[in-house]
Order: structure tokens, then C-alpha cells, then sequence
């Protein structure tokens, strides 16, 4: 228990201890008048009023904000001489009353004895360390002075006294390790065994003054596991706990010594170097750092049958002598870690000033998503897909967010949002009734695409209500589809990388309905080509990035050529998004690429304008 505040309550008993030594200090000289024992009792007096001084020095430098821990350890020797000397000064009283004859000072002595161990009891008890060898100090001599009496009396309260400071000690040690345990739940978080959120605040207030001092730098890093909510939702809460503490081993046992861990909640974790560093040329150092905390949270975990793979989006936040609000450099930290996250996650992040533009846009758009899903500006724009002699054959459904303020948002900027707050299950409920209720629509005027794309984010497809309501719908417009119609789900790579086989179960089911799957952005993610055997897919959608670099690099270009023959030999329909020129369409066409989409044919436009235009319909 080297915590500062466990020193300050230390420090408050000095106070006590200086007041219940001169006042009562003052009746023992009367008293040595009485008995004619005056000048060894004002001499005592004097003693003792020097050791108070001595423990008022000792309570006045203490100062648990700017002390570091080893002038804090320096200190509390001080303090300690200061219990022994003024316990002790009482132990000489009781010294000085025996040798005389007179009874009533042996009553006084008696007395004092058992006074001062009480009171060594209510003020020390919280540290063992010095109560235990105090007690003893003071109750010693009393058992040895009952003792020497030499009759059966003596004896008797010799082993009454002995047991007194037996259950002295006993109730010592129990409230001590009531206190401690106190002290253990209130600094740390259950679960992990780390600090908690409270402990860390605490632990980074003096910290501030201590910055300012030395005019150096610390840094902070804010650990965010990525997709966590996702394994706690398919998996359960017990598999969520044991990665957590998982996780949190790993983290402190990277750091060793060297930096404080704790964690802040659910799955955040934030670390603060212990050392100040000099100069701002440590950045790099700390850049590094995290990203090797990175690799090492990144190792798989094997927890029971699950192997579970798991990233983490970490923030970096240079502290100098910050503002005494420490709420800020929480919040500060936190945008860089979030910029990590919506930089595609598994990432590490320095916070700059700029970014917090961004976050207030960031902070912006999920309090309006929230009011939106209950309002009406969200509307899914239809871009049409392509067979190689130009012939539409299908679309695929994007979202789109008009708002009043922050004007036509773009998925990619609010979808990730939407994922992170969990509201993406309603978004893609709207966007699944919306989509199939046209799709009906179209159908039912005798216009067939053969396929119709919606994407799919990886929650709704581990959220049971969403398949149900996918099961439910799908019945009631397309009890009778059309054979060579099919509705496709497109999912990207990183759905795999969370629960491999559930998610297989669940697309299994989906397949039995009449659903298909695609897996979009191929190529970008965690793409092992033996996903391809083991999924049951039907498509993949090479990544528009490999599209527009077709041309300007032979790798992509054989990235290209390698994922369509590939996927040949599974039997697998390919498509190619983001197509914007007739170059880039003739070399797709060459490699026999079945199905394209992007701007070179046409933008993903409004159901109306979609329907004129592709589907001949006229509103
Ligand atoms: P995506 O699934 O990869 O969608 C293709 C994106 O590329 C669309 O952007 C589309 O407008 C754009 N695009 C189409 N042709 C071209 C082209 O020739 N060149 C370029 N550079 N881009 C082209 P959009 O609509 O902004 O959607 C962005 C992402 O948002 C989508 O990427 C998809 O992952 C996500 N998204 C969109 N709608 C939904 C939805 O309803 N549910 C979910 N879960 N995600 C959605
Ligand atoms: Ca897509
Ligand atoms: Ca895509």
C-alpha cells in the first residue's frame, strides 16, 4: 500500500499523536509534583515536547502531489522514527513510575501502559509494520513487571496481559486485512486484477505537477480492442471475460515494470509510462512501442475449442505539463485511438490537434445517426452491375444519409459509426425492409435483375433477430422468386477473422432460404485463399483498389488475374467493382472477370432515377 493517499491518512495521525501526547503529557507532570518526582517529569515533558516538534516537521513536508515515490519512501522513515520515539517516550513513563515505591504510580505506570497500546492500536493499525513492533514495545515491559511481582497474582496477570496483546494483534491483523482488501477493490478492476479508472485518475494528478517541474514528457497509450463486442455477443459473456483477462496479462506482462496498466472499462485498456521521458525525439520510441504491444495482443488466443483472433486500435498521446483537467488528455487520447479505429482498426495512432476536428464530426454524426434512424433522411441509392457485353444483370443497394447540417454524409463515413454504437442493427433492418420491399416492387411490374446485392455488416449476421427477420421477409415476398433470381449478401473479409464457424452456420441457414453470398472488398483483408473453399460463397468482389491500380501496377494486375482464376477453379462468380474506365473494363474483360460495376457504366443512383433508366418503369 505505497499509495499517496495511505500516506496522507498516515500523515493525519502525527497530529493526532502530537495532541494525545502534550495534553494528557501535562497531567504525568502534575502528577511527578505530586509524587516528588518533578524534574524527571518536566525533563520527560521537554522530551517529549522536542519529538513533537520534530513530528510537526515531518507533517508539514509532507506533500503527496509533488513527492515522488522515493522521497514518499524517505518520508515515511521520518514518520516511522517519529511513532517509535513518542511510543516509546510513554514506554519511559511507565519505566520511570515502577522503580518507586509508592503503589499509585505503579496504578499510573499500569494505566499508561495499556493507554498508550490502545492508541497505538486506533492510529496504527492500518500498517503493520510499525503497530506490530510498537505494541510490542509498550506491552513487553507490562507482562515482565506483572512477572517479577513473584506471586501467583503476577503470574496471572502476566498471561492476562500476554493474551491482551495477543487479541490486540489479532485485531490488528484482521482490520489490516479488511483495510487492504478495501484498498485492492477500490484501486482495482475485479475482473483483470488491474488498476481501475478511479486509481488511474488518481495516479495521474500528481503526475501533472511533476511534469511541470521537470519540464519533461510521458506518454499515454488508450488500447481499444477491435470487434471485442462482437465475441462477447456471439460467444457469451464467459468467453468476453476470459479474453479479457487474457488480454490484460499479455498487455502487463509486456510492460513489465515500466508503465502503469489499467484498465478503464469493457474492453479499454490505457497504459502511462512510469519514467519521464526528455525530449519530444521519444515519439518514435513510443510509436514502436506500440505497435509490438500490437503484435503481441494480436497472437491468437486458444481459449477452450475457440481459437480466437483479436486486434486492438491504440491511441498515443504525448503528455507535457497538461492542463490539472484530467478529463481532457482522456479525451484527447481517446480521438487518436478512434482515428485508429476508423483507419481500419488494428492500428496505432499519435493524437495531433488536428484530429479533433474530426472527432467532433465524429461525435456529431452518431448523435444525429441516433435521432435519424427514427426520422426519414436515410434512402438507399441502387447502382447497377453489368455482364461483359454491357447487359445489366443486377445492383447493388447503398445507403445513403441526407441531414439537415452536416449535408449528404457518405456510408463510409457514418456506417463505421453506426458499427461502433451498435446501431447498425437497425440500419440494416431499415435497409433490409426497404431493399426487399423494392425488389418486390420490381418483380411484381415483371422487371427481374438476376442479382441483388445488399451489404451485410458482420453484427447482423451474428444477431439472431436479423436472421429471423431476413427468414420472415424473404417468405413473404419471395415465396415464389424467380429460379435464376438470387438476393446476395455481401460481407466483407474481416467477418472471418471473428467466429469462423458460427458464422458459417449462419450463412448456411441463410442459404437454405434462397440467400447468396459475396464476399466484397476481396483481396484487402485478411484474404486467405482457403477461405475460399471452406465458405460456402458464390461470389467475390475484387477491391476497387486493385481496379484502379490495375494499370499502373503489374502487381495489381496480377492480383487480379490470380483471384480470377482462382476463383474459377471454385466455381465461384467474380465481379469487378469500381470500374471507371473503358481500359480497365477490356483488360477485366480478358481475364474473363463475369460481372462489373463502377462509375464507368454508371453511379449508384436513386430507386427512381435507377428504375427510368435501367428498368423502363416510369413513376
Ligand atoms: P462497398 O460495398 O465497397 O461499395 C462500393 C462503394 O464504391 C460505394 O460507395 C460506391 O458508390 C463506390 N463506387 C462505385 N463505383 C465506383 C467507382 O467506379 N469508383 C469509385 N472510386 N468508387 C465507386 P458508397 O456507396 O459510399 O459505400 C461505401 C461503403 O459503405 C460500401 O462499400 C459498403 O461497405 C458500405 N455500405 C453502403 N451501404 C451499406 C449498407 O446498407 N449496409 C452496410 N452494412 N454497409 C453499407
Ligand atoms: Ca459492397
Ligand atoms: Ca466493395
Amino acid at each position: 500500500m505505497k499509495q499517496q493517499k495511505y500516506y496522507a491518512f498516515l500523515q493525519k495521525q502525527i497530529v493526532l499523536m502530537i495532541g494525545l501526547s502534550l495534553i494528557p503529557g501535562l497531567v504525568y507532570v502534575f502528577f511527578g509534583w505530586v509524587f516528588d518526582i518533578l524534574l524527571p517529569a518536566l525533563l520527560w515533558y521537554l522530551f517529549l515536547i522536542i519529538v513533537s516538534l520534530y513530528g510537526f516537521y515531518v507533517y508539514k513536508v509532507f506533500d503527496s502531489q509533488k513527492m515522488n515515490e522515493i522521497q514518499l519512501k524517505r518520508w515515511y522513515q521520518h514518520l516511522t522514527l517519529f511513532m517509535y520515539i513518542i511510543f516509546s517516550s510513554w514506554a519511559i513513563i511507565f519505566v520511570l513510575n515502577i522503580q518507586h515505591d509508592e503503589y499509585n504510580l505503579h496504578y499510573i505506570a499500569i494505566f499508561t501502559e495499556l493507554g498508550a497500546s490502545v492508541v497505538a492500536s486506533a492510529l496504527l493499525v492500518s500498517d503493520k509494520r510499525l503497530f506490530v513492533p510498537i505494541l510490542l514495545t509498550l506491552m513487553l515491559p507490562l507482562s515482565l513487571y506483572f512477572f517479577l511481582i513473584g506471586a501467583w497474582y503476577g503470574y496471572v496477570l502476566a498471561v492476562f496481559s500476554l493474551i491482551f496483546v495477543g487479541v490486540l494483534l489479532y485485531a490488528a491483523y484482521n482490520t489490516h486485512k479488511l483495510i487492504e482488501e478495501n484498498y485492492y477493490h477500490a484501486q482495482h478492476d475485479i475482473l483483470t486484477g488491474l488498476y481501475n479508472r478511479r486509481y488511474f485518475m488518481e495516479y495521474m494528478e500528481p503526475l501533472n505537477e511533476r511534469l511541470k517541474e521537470h519540464n519533461k514528457v510521458v506518454f499515454l497509450y488508450l488500447i481499444d480492442l477491435d470487434h471485442f463486442k462482437t465475441i462477447n455477443d456471439s460467444l457469451g459473456h464467459e468467453v468476453g471475460d476470459r479474453l479479457l483477462i487474457e488480454v490484460s496479462h499479455r498487455i502487463q506482462s509486456y510492460c513489465k515494470d515500466t508503465h502503469m496498466v489499467a484498465r478503464l472499462g469493457g474492453d479499454e485498456f490505457i497504459l502511462v509510462s512510469k519514467d519521464l521521458n526528455i525530449t519530444e525525439s521519444s515519439e518514435h520510441e513510443a510509436y514502436r512501442f506500440a505497435n509490438e504491444l500490437l503484435a503481441v495482443i494480436r497472437e491468437v488466443y486458444i481459449l477452450d475449442k475457440h481459437h480466437l483472433h483479436i486486434s486492438a486500435s491504440i491511441g498515443v498521446h504525448q503528455l507535457k505539463d497538461f492542463s490539472t483537467d484530467t478529463g481532457n488528455f482522456i479525451k484527447e487520447v481517446d480521438i487518436a485511438m478512434y482515428e485508429a479505429k476508423s483507419k481500419g482498426r488494428d492500428g496505432v495512432i499519435l493524437f495531433n490537434k488536428d484530429l479533433s476536428a474530426k472527432v467532433e464530426r465524429h461525435l456529431q454524426i452518431e448523435q444525429k445517426l441516433y435521432n435519424t434512424l427514427n426520422g426519414n433522411n436515410l434512402n438507399v441509392f441502387y447502382q447497377p452491375q453489368f455482364d461483359k457485353n454491357k447487359n445489366i444483370v443486377g445492383c447493388e443497394a447503398l445507403v445513403r444519409w441526407s441531414d439537415e447540417d452536416l449535408g449528404i454524409l457518405a456510408p463510409d463515413e457514418f456506417i463505421p459509426i453506426a458499427e461502433n454504437t451498435g446501431l447498425i442493427l437497425e440500419l440494416g433492418s431499415y435497409v433490409l425492409h426497404e431493399t426487399l420491399k423494392v425488389l418486390h416492387q420490381w418483380n411484381e411490374k415483371g422487371k427481374f435483375l438476376n442479382t441483388f446485392s445488399i451489404n451485410i455488416s458482420i453484427r447482423q449476421l451474428l444477431y439472431e433477430p436479423f436472421i429471423e427477420e431476413v427468414e420472415v421477409l424473404y417468405q413473404y415476398y419471395f415465396s415464389k422468386i424467380k429460379e435464376n433470381q438470387t438476393i446476395m449478401f455481401e460481407i466483407t473479409e474481416h467477418v472471418f477473422a471473428e467466429d469462423m464457424s458460427r458464422v458459417i452456420d449462419t450463412m448456411k441457414r441463410l442459404k437454405k432460404i434462397g440467400i447468396t453470398f459475396s464476399i466484397d472488398d476481396f483481396g484487402t483483408g485478411y484474404s486467405s485463399l482457403s477461405y475460399l473453399q471452406e465458405l460456402p460463397i458464390d461470389e467475390v468482389k475484387i477491391d476497387k483498389s486493385f481496379i484502379a491500380e490495375m494499370h499502373e501496377s503489374s502487381n495489381s494486375e496480377n492480383m487480379i488475374s490470380t483471384i480470377i482464376s482462382i476463383a474459377k477453379n471454385f466455381n465461384l462468380q467474380i465481379v469487378a467493382e469500381g470500374v471507371e474506365t473503358e481500359e480497365q473494363f477490356i483488360t477485366l474483360k480478358k481475364y474473363e472477370c463475369d460481372i462489373f460495376q463502377g462509375f464507368y457504366f454508371d453511379e449508384a443512383l436513386p430507386q427512381h432515377s435507377f428504375e427510368k433508366k435501367y428498368l423502363g418503369l416510369n413513376v
